[in-house]
């Protein structure tokens, strides 16, 4: 299990995370979600052990993680980290950069899992090319399968798909949280993406004005997010009354109490994203099909 408890940590002068605590346990997956700026990678940092820690704690089972005034090399053994820079070896191939760190006195178990590992990346095709001829999605997949290879049984992520592009992303993704899952490999994934932690996160955290201002589940968030920045994350919202709302809870009626200006209609795929004035405030709802600035409609919230 991992424990951080009451970390707080500067840069010099400048304070970036004030009195985090929270868990992951064994085989479950957190996602901290934050504006950039608000120290999803330095908190990711600080577990894997890059910086020394002076307030507060972070254990992985009875072992505490230090930094490197204690340690001569950087990071342990049961935990890996793929950071937002991830460094390969340019001139070598995929199959080796996976295998790098591999026991080469058992060639065989040795080729067997990097196949393994190529397959989970989806990357099977690329094995014989050097990593400087790939794209930065393919290079971040190399970095992925290059975490795993020695079966760690903590997985730091840093924005693991924002490379890759959207043709290869949702497969990867379920490919990837699968054998964390199969593996019981706990990971701390640190995204932007609201499709990182919808249907893989077992838990999230939200970093806010330094601290950890909500912790549950990601079912539990969005149905309830609180503040303006947590809806945004899963989506277009908007505020009425104090409340938030999604754009498909505002709909379209015949007659209601609130009446809406159409500014512009946005073709979504399944529906059009429509921004309106209310209140002389933005709103936005999903409408089945595309209205033409200016009209005027009644709307009701449901929720
Ligand atoms: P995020 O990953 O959420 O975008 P970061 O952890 O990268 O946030 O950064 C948090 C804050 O710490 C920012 O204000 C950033 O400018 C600052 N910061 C990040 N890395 C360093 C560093 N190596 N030295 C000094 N300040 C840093
Ligand atoms: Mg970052």
């Amino acid at each position: 299990m991992l424990q951080v408890k009451n970390l707080s940590f500067a840069y010099s002068t400048n304070q970036v995370l004030k009195g985090l605590s929270f868990e992951v346990n064994r085989g479950k997956t957190l996602a901290v979600i934050g504006e950039s700026g608000s120290g999803k990678s330095t908190l990711l940092k600080l577990i894997y052990g890059e910086f020394d820690i002076k307030k507060g704690e972070v254990w992985w089972d009875n072992k505490q993680i230090l930094g490197p005034a204690f340690n001569l090399v950087v990071g342990y053994d049961f935990m890996k980290f793929v950071a937002q820079e991830f460094d390969l070896m340019p001139y070598t191939s995929v199959e080796d950069n996976i295998g790098k760190f591999l026991s080469r006195f058992y060639p065989e178990e040795k080729e067997k899992r990097t196949n393994e590992l190529l397959k989970v990346v989806e990357l099977e095709s690329f094995a014989k090319k050097k990593v400087k001829n790939l794209s930065g999605g393919q290079k971040q997949r190399v970095a992925l399968a290059r975490a795993l290879a020695k079966e760690p049984e903590i997985l730091l992520l840093d924005e693991p798909f924002s490379h890759i592009d959207n043709f290869k992303k949702q497969s990867l993704r379920r490919s990837i949280y699968e054998y964390l899952k199969i593996n019981q490999i706990s990971c701390v994934v640190a995204t932007h993406d609201k499709n990182d932690v919808l249907g893989f996160a077992d838990e999230m955290i939200v970093l806010h004005k330094k601290e950890v201002v909500i912790k549950d589940s990601p079912e539990r968030i969005y149905n309830d997010p609180k503040l303006p920045l947590v809806a945004s994350f899963f989506g277009e919202f908007s505020v009425i009354e104090g409340q938030i709302y999604y754009a498909h809870q505002l709909k379209i009626v015949q007659r209601s109490e609130h009446k809406a200006v159409v500014k512009q209609s946005y073709f979504n795929g399944n529906t059009w994203l429509v921004q309106a004035i209310y209140n002389s405030e933005y709103i936005f709802l999903e409408h089945e099909f595309e209205i033409q600035p200016k009209s005027e409609f009644y709307f009701k919230v449901m929720k």
